[in-house]
C-alpha cells in the first residue's frame, strides 16, 4: 500500500485525497491547523513545516511528499526531499515562490511578462514607477495568495499609500512593481509532466478573478488554436526547465491578442477544478499519477464545463444538484469572509445549454453578477 504525503490540508489536499481512493492510495496530511479540511478523509498529523521533529515523523509514514500549500518554506522541501521523493521538486517550489525570479525565468525562456521592477527601497519604488508608468501594482515577492499582499497604484499620488502599506514587508519577503495589465482576458494553462518528462496540458481555461479571489472558471476557453498551443509551448517549456514533477498552473493575461505570463502555481489550481467532472482524468488524479511515476492520463475534456467559486460561505446546493450536468464539492469548511469553502461545476455538450444553466443557477442562487461574464463570453461563441 502506497502513502501519499501532502504538506498542507486544504481543500486541494482533500480533493487529492479523494481522487485517489480508486487507485488504492493512502494519504497522510500535514497541516499547521488541527482541523484542516483534508484531515476528514485522510489522517492529519498537525504540525509546523519548520520543525524537523514534525517533518522527520511525516518523511517517516510516507514514500512520496506532494504539497497542497505552495508556501511551504523552501528548505523544509530540501530537508524532506533528501528522506523521501518528493515532487515537484524543491527548486521548482522555491522559484515560483518569488515572483521576481519567476518572471526573470520567464524572460529567460521568451515567455512575455508584463514590465516589472525589483523594489527593496522608498526611492527605487519612485524611479520603478517613473519607468514603468502608472496604473501598476505593488506587491511582495513571497507569501502572497487570493491577491493578499497587493497594492494598486492608479496614479502617482498613490505611491505614498502603497509604500505605507506594504513598505514595512520591503526587508523580509522583498517586493515586486508591475506594470497593470488590461487585460481582454485572463486564462490558465493546467498542465502535468510526468517523471519520465512525457507532458499533458488540458484545454485552456478563462477565468475570471473578484477582488483578486477566482471567482468562475469556462473551459474550453473560446480562443484559436494558435493562442491555445503558444500557451502551451509556455508552459511545456517551464516544466522542462525546472523538471517539474506533477500539475502545475501557469497564469496568463490576454491582451491585445498577446499572451503574457503572470505567474507559476507548482501544484493542482483552482482553475482546474473543472476537470474532475469535465474532463478524462482530473487535475488531481493526473497529479497522483505523476508524483507517483504512472502512466498519465487523457486531459481531454467532455463539453464544456463552468466552475463557480463559493466563497465565504455554501450557498443552497439544491439548484446545482438538481441541474443535470450540475455538481456540487463542499470543502467542509467554516464560513468565513473571503474563504474558499467551495465550489460547483456545471458541465454540459454545448455552450449554448452551459450558458442557460448558467443563467438558471444564477438566478436561483442570485448569483447574477458571478455568472454574467460567463455568460456573456459564452454568447459571443
Ligand atoms: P493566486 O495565487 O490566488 O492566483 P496571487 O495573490 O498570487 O493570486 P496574482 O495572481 O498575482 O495574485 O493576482 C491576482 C489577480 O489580480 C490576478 O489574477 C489578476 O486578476 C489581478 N492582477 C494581478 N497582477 C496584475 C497585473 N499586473 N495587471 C492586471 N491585473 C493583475
Ligand atoms: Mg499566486
Ligand atoms: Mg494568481
Amino acid at each position: 500500500m502506497t502513502t501519499v504525503g501532502i504538506l498542507g490540508g486544504g481543500q486541494l489536499a482533500r480533493m487529492l485525497a479523494l481522487s485517489g481512493a480508486p487507485l488504492g492510495l493512502r494519504f497522510l496530511v500535514m497541516d499547521t491547523a488541527d482541523d484542516a479540511c483534508a484531515g476528514q478523509f485522510a489522517p492529519l498529523l498537525v504540525g509546523d513545516y519548520r520543525d524537523e521533529r514534525a517533518l522527520a515523523e511525516f518523511a517517516g509514514r510516507v514514500d512520496v511528499a506532494t504539497f497542497d500549500f505552495e508556501n511551504v518554506p523552501a528548505a523544509s522541501a530540501r530537508w524532506l526531499s533528501e528522506r523521501v521523493p518528493v515532487f515537484p521538486n524543491p527548486d521548482a517550489l522555491a522559484l515560483s515562490q518569488d515572483r521576481l525570479a519567476e518572471k526573470t525565468l520567464f524572460r529567460e525562456l521568451d515567455i512575455p511578462v508584463p514590465d516589472f521592477a525589483d523594489v527593496a527601497t522608498r526611492e527605487a519604488l519612485d524611479a520603478a514607477v517613473q519607468r514603468i508608468g502608472t496604473p501598476c501594482i505593488l506587491k511582495t515577492r513571497r507569501l502572497g495568495y487570493d491577491g493578499k499582499g497587493q497594492f494598486r497604484i492608479r496614479t502617482p499620488a498613490d505611491v505614498e499609500a502603497a509604500w505605507q502599506a506594504l513598505g514595512a514587508q520591503a526587508e523580509a519577503v522583498g517586493l515586486i512593481l508591475e506594470g497593470f495589465v488590461a487585460f481582454e482576458r485572463e486564462l490558465s494553462v493546467v498542465a502535468v509532466r510526468g517523471r519520465d518528462g512525457e507532458f499533458r496540458a488540458w484545454p485552456l481555461t478563462e477565468n475570471w478573478h473578484v477582488d483578486g479571489v477566482l471567482s468562475a472558471s469556462l473551459a474550453p476557453a473560446q480562443v484559436d488554436a494558435a493562442l491555445q498551443a503558444t500557451a502551451i509551448a509556455h508552459a511545456r517549456a517551464l516544466a522542462e526547465r525546472l523538471d517539474y514533477v506533477g500539475v502545475f498552473a501557469l497564469e496568463l493575461f490576454c491582451r491585445n491578442g498577446e499572451l503574457l505570463a503572470n505567474e507559476l502555481a507548482p501544484r493542482v489550481h483552482n482553475s482546474g477544478h473543472w476537470s474532475i467532472e469535465g474532463s478524462e482524468t482530473s487535475q488531481f488524479e493526473n497529479h497522483l499519477r505523476a508524483v507517483l511515476g504512472l502512466p498519465l492520463g487523457d486531459p481531454a475534456m467532455r463539453g464544456h464545463a463552468c466552475m463557480l467559486n463559493w466563497i465565504g460561505e455554501m450557498p443552497d446546493a439544491a439548484p446545482v444538484l438538481s441541474t443535470s450536468g450540475g455538481h456540487w464539492h463542499d470543502y467542509g469548511k467554516q464560513p468565513r469572509a473571503g474563504r474558499k469553502v467551495g465550489h460547483a461545476t456545471l458541465r454540459t455538450d454545448d455552450p449554448a445549454t452551459l450558458a442557460q444553466r448558467l443563467i438558471d443557477v444564477g438566478a436561483a442562487l442570485n448569483r447574477q453578477a458571478q455568472v454574467a461574464p460567463v455568460v456573456a463570453r459564452l454568447r459571443e461563441a
